[in-house]
């Protein structure tokens, strides 16, 4: 492993620190200093960019992150054990790391942060996807953050990047297509992590688009999908009868065969049936 900085190992961190992963906060440590710096690099340049960090560990990221030239770090970990480690982080690299011990689902980040932002993080499992649709759904667009470089279980990277007509197409896919550019840029073997979780990961890259792709109320939008996709076997007319009893006409309206499955509906379907119903905020 060479050296992106002048901070020990992580391997010594964490014995040094006595970080004993805990399942409960879903704690699968990035060791390979190399690894966390290509992640970084997923990121895009960061050295005009403030960057948010949710769960930084003994700071495998957080260091690719600031050796990758961050102008500022926040990093907001719910650990007590971390934050000495941390600190050895925050002195090595002088008013740059700013680190919160708290829970990310609790913290405003914009408190403490510069725009440009961007978000990297090698998320717990057990918060990630709320985080994600938290960063998806604000009442403004565009959002505080630019891009978002996230790592998860391989199998929510899939729904996030899905398309119509697979098995991992739903919710999660078309809030991040409508309003983001989303890919798969990195997959990981269980071995990358310390310890080894039992399924594989990768990381999305999430790039902010300026406006939504197609227009349509965000709230009635976020209606419509969480009920087609809360009863997905059932064809469209009957799954959408609760967001509105004239669904069948409005279906038509739009081009979309009431049988339709919601797997089968593309975005730009969905957004034209947004739009005809009357706001559901
Ligand atoms: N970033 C480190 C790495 O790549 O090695 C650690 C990643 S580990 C998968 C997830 C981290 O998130 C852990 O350090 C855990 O303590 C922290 N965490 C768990 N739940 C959290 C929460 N609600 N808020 C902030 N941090 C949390």
């Amino acid at each position: 492993m060479s050296a992106i900085d002048s901070l020990p190992p992580l391997r010594e961190v964490i014995e040094t620190h006595q970080l004993l992963a805990r399942k409960s906060l879903g704690q699968n440590f990035l060791l390979d200093l190399n690894l966390t710096a290509k992640i970084a690099r997923q990121a895009g340049d960061l050295r005009e960019c403030d960057v948010l960090e949710i769960g930084p560990g003994p700071g495998g990221l957080t260091r690719g992150l600031l050796a990758e030239g961050a102008r500022r770090v926040l990093a907001v970990e719910k650990d007590s054990r971390c934050i000495p480690a941390l600190a050895e982080i925050s002195n090595a690299y002088p008013g740059r790391l700013q680190v919160i011990e708290g829970d990310a689902l609790e913290v405003n980040p914009l408190t403490h942060l510069t725009p440009p932002i961007r978000i990297a993080a090698n998320l717990p499992y057990n918060v990630g996807t709320e985080l994600l649709v938290r960063w998806l759904t604000p009442k403004a667009w565009p959002p505080f953050w630019q891009s978002l470089t996230l790592m998860f279980q391989r199998e929510v990277a899939e729904r996030i990047v899905a398309q119509p007509g697979s098995k991992a197409y739903g919710r999660l896919a078309l809030l991040a297509q409508w309003r983001a550019d989303a890919r798969i840029v990195l997959s990981l073997p269980p071995e990358a992590f310390s310890p080894p979780p039992k399924v594989h990961s990768a990381v999305v890259h999430l790039k902010a688009l300026e406006a939504p792709r197609y227009p349509a109320n965000a709230g009635t939008l976020n209606k419509v999908v969480a009920a087609a996709f809360n009863q997905r076997r059932k064809m469209l007319r009957a799954s959408l009868k609760s967001v509105s009893p004239d669904i069948e006409d409005h279906l038509k309206a739009v081009g979309i065969p009431p049988t339709e499955r919601a797997e089968q509906v593309g975005l730009e379907a969905f957004c034209a049936l947004a739009r005809s119903l009357k706001p559901l905020d």
